[in-house]
Formats: C-alpha cells, structure tokens, sequence
C-alpha cells in the first residue's frame, strides 16, 4: 500500500523539480531564439550596410567619371545588350534617359527642369546635332548629366562594317572634341540591332543599352497619356526613353515636371545610366 505521506512528500520534491526544469528549457529555448533573432537582424543589417556602400560606391565612382568626363562601364555589361538592370522591389532606382540632341530650345527646357530638381540624366546624343549645336552639348556635361554615343546620321538601314564604324567613330570623334567626353555606352537609333552598327559597338566594348519603360514620345502623345505611359512602364532598375531632339519636344517638356513628381511620390531616385549599371555591379 502507498503511503499517503510518502506520496505528498515525493508531490513537494518533485513538483518543484519539473518546475525548475521546465523553466530552465523555457529560458534555455528563449535564449537560442533571442540569438537567432541577433543573427537575423545582423545578417539583415550587414545586407543593408552591403547594399549601401555598394551604392555609395558606385555614386562615387560615377561622380569621378562626371568629373573626368569618362562614362565607362563595368565589365560584365561590355558588348552587351542592357535594356535594364535587376533590382529587387525596393531599390527604387531609374534613369532618365533623352536621345536624338543636342537640340535648340528642348534641350535647355530639359536641362532646366533636370536642374530645378537636382537629377542627373543621361542624353544619347546625335553627333551631328552635337556638331551644329557644341555649346548646347556642353552644358549637358557642365550640368553633370552621362552621355551616351547615338551615331552620326541617326540612320535605320543597314551599313557596311566600315559606314558603322564612321557612324560611331566619328561621333566619339566630335563628342570628345566639343565636350571633352569619352563614352562607352551606346544606344541604336530606333533600337535596331540588326543593321550593322549595333555589331561595331559590340566588337568595340560599348555597352548596348536599350530600354524597359518607353514614353513613346516620339508618336507626339498628349502629356497626360506620355506620363501615363512612363508611369506604367516605371520599375526599379528602369530606362526611361525620352527624347531632347528629332522633331517637336513640347510635349516631353510639359510632360517631364510632372513624370519626376509622381515616380518621386512613389519613392524612385533618379540615377544616370553608369550608375545604375555601377549599382548592380
Ligand atoms: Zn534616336
């Protein structure tokens, strides 16, 4: 028969006992969670602090470029075809982009606004248009924006190896003239890649960059649909198409003030194309 006192003394030793136990793994358990929280928000500040120098960096590498004037590219893009880069959702990050300029009065009204908002841009710049308009060209690298090699004539056919290697030669020639720029980035007129001049800029490291997000200003738009169209093309790691020149650009200019507030409301940063191209370096 059980003693009843025995059993109520064992109940008082061992009561106390699982007790203690069972706070010991509690805390034991809290202890190994706590620490895996610390690694987590470590892991998660180290990325963060990762990320961060990664874009200081590369803000730093693109200002000397600005300064010297030298647009170069990373090496994982050169001869490479870039419509835009990858970036999680929330680096909101995209570039303004402008080509067929120099050009008189749309030209100045963009480097304007660019200005009034503290943006650098980048202009795929015609090296016609910069032989006929050189102070125009100069304040687009004066304000501190990229410039980008758009060829000489702006041609869609196809051309020889040797008209490609005029075409884009000899508006280096003239950008490095006028405005002091050397450029390895390059976009196609009318984004073609299959006439020829494409292949040269290739074979010679340019870094072929088309677009993600185009306003097609170029179809003279209303301003409320070219902003609806950039809006909905816009995501992190973007290249919005624009254009400075090539026929009448009022309606970009009308459009742009209003393009910059609503991709500002929804948390985006303006970047040059080196730069975007630096931060997924
Ligand atoms: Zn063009």
């Amino acid at each position: 028969m059980t003693n009843p006192k025995l059993s109520v003394k064992k109940g008082i030793i061992f009561i106390p006992l699982i007790a203690g136990v069972c706070a010991f793994c509690a805390g034991f358990f809290w202890l190994i969670s706590q620490a895996d929280n610390q690694m987590q928000i470590k892991k998660s500040k180290s990325l963060a602090a990762k990320a961060l120098v990664n874009q200081q960096d590369a803000v730093l590498k693109t200002q000397a470029m600005i300064n010297s004037h030298i647009f170069e590219v990373p090496p994982q893009f050169q001869g490479q075809t870039v419509g835009q880069v990858k970036l999680n959702e929330q680096n909101k990050v995209i570039a303004l982009t402008f080509d067929d300029g120099p050009a008189p009065k749309y030209t100045e009204q963009i480097l304007h606004i660019l200005k009034q908002n503290n943006i650098k841009a980048t202009f795929f710049c015609v090296g016609e248009m910069v032989h006929y308009f050189p102070v125009i060209a100069k304040l687009e690298v004066s304000d501190g924006h990229a410039i980008g090699n758009h060829t000489w004539h702006h041609w869609y056919h196809w051309m020889n190896p040797s008209t490609a290697k005029l075409e884009i030669e000899s508006t280096a020639t003239q950008m490095y003239e006028t405005m002091g720029v050397k450029t390895s980035l390059f976009r196609p007129p009318f984004g073609s890649l299959s006439n020829g001049v494409a292949d040269y800029a290739k074979k010679n490291n340019y870094a072929i960059l088309m677009w993600s997000d185009d306003s097609q200003d170029y179809r003279r738009p209303p301003v409320s649909k070219l902003i609806d169209n950039v809006l909905r093309g816009a995501k992190p790691g973007g290249m919005v198409l624009m254009h400075d020149g090539g026929g009448n650009r009022a309606n970009t200019v009308k459009a742009l003030p209003e393009i910059i507030n609503a991709l500002r409301k929804r948390g985006y940063r303006f970047v040059t194309v080196p730069e975007l191209l630096e931060i997924q370096r």
